[in-house]
């Protein structure tokens, strides 16, 4: 049996950012992520609120793609949709590869004395009179006072304790993939609306382009790439993710937190996900510090992180709901 402090389960930028935030309070840590990185994610987009957390956590990104903002192609005219409302600022968001920013990441987690398990494969959840002491895995019993599940949509806690879903959405599920093109105009990036659903379109280096597509009703036939790049060569496999739009009904409980896509998951065009899941990692892990130094508000504590993680999924549920009803072909299920 090995004892820490916190047990973090997944390494993505949730699990990591919580294990970071938690050694630099000065707690100990062990986190398992079952993959050999690196490992490739989706999620490259990312907004220009990550530079200040990621600075929190000890990380600064250079040389990477930076952009004002992105071009909309939704209701009417397309339009130029910049991160900063002032002439003034400089906001610009990052594109970068995943494969760069976890291993920057955990590299970091390692740094700070984060015991790191990897490949770890938890195989079962450890409950002593119904709270969560610990997890099993690789043969060995990982215990400490909270469990952090960061395992993204696997949800892997969730499952071991069958935590009921809120659902807002049906079924959603994204087509991903990556093409070569070195020309393509700015101006047919980005985000374009189209009968069947939206696709977006981003540039991650001098001769790579990512695209995304997501249709609105799944059980009709529907174009699989976006048209404009059916000239252009594949690079790879075309991929799909569950994006349905959910929260946990329990995002902390007897000795754990969930974060990151964990706790909740919206579909990429909320294009939030990896500033939520940094956010989200380090609040839990300011919860914890919380609930440690305590031990009898650890309910009031954790009822707060609950609240705040309800609040954002329920604020960027009416945000996207909103820009959605004014798609040209809006779905069915508003
Ligand atoms: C097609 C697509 C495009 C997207 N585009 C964007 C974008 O442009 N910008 C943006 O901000 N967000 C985007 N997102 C959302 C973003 O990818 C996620 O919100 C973000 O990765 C969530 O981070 P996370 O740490 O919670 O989970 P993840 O990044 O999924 O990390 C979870 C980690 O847990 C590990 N794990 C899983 N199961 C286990 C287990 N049982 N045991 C141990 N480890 C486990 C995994 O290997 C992984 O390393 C996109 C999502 C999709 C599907």
């Amino acid at each position: 049996m090995s004892h820490f402090d916190v047990v973090v389960v997944g390494g993505g930028p949730a699990g990591c950012a919580t294990a970071i935030h938690c050694a630099q309070k000065g707690l100990r840590v062990v986190l398992l992520e079952k993959a050999r990185f690196p490992r490739d994610r989706p999620g490259e987009t990312l907004h220009p609120g990550v530079e200040p957390l990621l600075r929190q956590l000890g990380i600064t990104l250079q040389d990477h793609r930076r952009h004002p903002g992105h071009w909309v192609h939704w209701d009417g005219p397309s339009r130029f949709q910049a991160f900063s409302t002032s002439r003034d600022e400089q906001w610009k968001g990052f594109q970068i590869p995943r494969v760069l920013l976890d291993q920057q990441l955990l590299e970091q987690a390692r740094t700070l004395g984060v015991h790191i398990v990897q490949p770890g494969h938890p195989s079962q959840v450890l409950l002593e009179q119904s709270r969560v002491q610990g997890v099993q895995a690789n043969a060995t019993q990982w215990t400490g006072q909270f469990v952090v599940d960061a395992t993204g949509h696997h949800a892997w806690l969730q499952r071991q304790l069958q935590i009921p879903w809120r659902r807002f959405s049906p079924r959603l599920v994204a087509r991903y993939g990556y093409c070569e093109d070195s020309s393509l105009q700015d101006k047919k990036l980005g985000l374009f609306a189209h009968p069947d659903g939206w696709h977006w379109i981003a540039r991650i280096s001098q001769t790579c382009l990512h695209w995304t597509q997501l249709a609105f009703a799944q059980d009709v036939p529907h174009r699989l790439t976006p048209e404009a790049l059916e000239p252009l060569r594949m690079i790879g496999r075309v991929r799909g993710a569950d994006v349905s739009w959910r929260l946990c009904r329990t995002t902390a409980g007897s000795g754990y937190f969930l974060v990151g896509d964990a706790a909740a998951t919206l579909d990429p065009c909320a294009s939030h996900g990896v500033i939520k899941a940094l956010l989200s990692g380090m609040q839990a892990a300011s919860a914890i510090v919380d609930c440690l130094s305590w031990p009898t508000g650890e309910k009031t504590v954790q009822a707060a992180y609950q609240a705040w993680v309800q609040t954002a999924v329920e604020r960027d549920v009416l945000a996207l709901r909103s820009f959605y009803r004014a798609h040209p072909y809006p779905p069915a299920w508003l």
